[in-house]
């Protein structure tokens, strides 16, 4: 079945690697804005949003996959005059903003996070918002008690990584849940026991592949496997919802 991969960090992956994910079926992809070190200056992060943009839009394209870039300040590359970004943000009309959230939910985080997702708003830009390994349920409940704030439309928030214990707490309040498939994170199985119980209507899939050893093939396995299962319904979750989400 095709598959759309909603979040992936392309500048991870080699041109291989990309057309491999297209032979499997991930014929479309949404990758991430992300810097691996804390950047010196704005200027990083604008010059990154701007390879995303062109560079890999057109690397991708050679692989035969369609790639959507998101751009966003990611809460662990959160760069000194921040605001500096945000207004590059506001000149570009990207399908999305991502990643963007929380890791540890310190000032500064909840700081930048309330301005993209201010931001984001005024522009009517779907946000792929983070979600840590580590004190998940609370920190997961921070971000919806933000949107909440920010009076952010529904529709447009996916909050990503979630896991069996907050995926309720996040789609009763409205929102997206991203359903993230790599080992420490759910299991194919997982992903199925949250289907099961709450359906596909809610859900966005992806791989979350980039700069480490994640599996290539997380979304397309786990389609698969679903599709054993539940037939047809998978669709949804494959690509429906993300056309949806990202207006597609
Ligand atoms: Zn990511």
């Amino acid at each position: 079945m095709e598959c759309f991969d909603t979040h992936i960090h392309s500048e991870g992956k080699g041109i291989h690697e990309l057309r491999a994910m297209v032979k499997r079926g991930v014929k479309r992809a949404v990758s991430c804005a992300f810097y691996p070190l804390a950047p010196s200056a704005p200027e990083t992060v604008i010059d990154m949003f701007r390879k995303l943009m062109s560079f890999e839009v057109k690397r991708a394209n050679k692989a035969g996959m369609k790639l959507y870039p998101a751009i966003g300040v990611h809460p662990r590359c959160i760069p000194p005059e921040y605001r500096k970004v945000l207004s590059f943000m506001e000149r570009c009309s990207p399908t999305a903003f991502g990643e963007i959230g929380l890791e540890s939910a310190g000032s500064l985080e909840i700081e930048v996070l309330t301005a993209q997702l201010e931001l984001a708003k005024k522009m009517d830009v779907p946000c792929i918002i983070h979600t840590p390994r580590k004190n998940k349920e609370e920190i997961t409940i921070k971000i919806l008690e933000i949107l909440e704030k920010v009076g952010f439309p529904e529709e447009l928030a996916v909050v990503d990584h979630a896991n069996g214990r907050v995926v309720s707490d996040i789609t009763d309040a409205g929102y997206w849940a991203g359903l993230t498939v790599q080992p420490g994170k759910l299991s194919k199985n997982e992903v199925k026991e949250i289907v099961e119980t709450y359906g596909f209507e809610r859900f966005l899939l992806n791989s979350d592949t980039g700069f480490s050893d994640e599996e290539l093939f997380a979304v397309s396995d786990t389609v698969d496997y679903l599709s054993s299962h539940f037939g047809k319904e998978v669709e949804k979750l494959a690509y429906r919802n993300a056309e949806k989400f990202l207006r597609v």
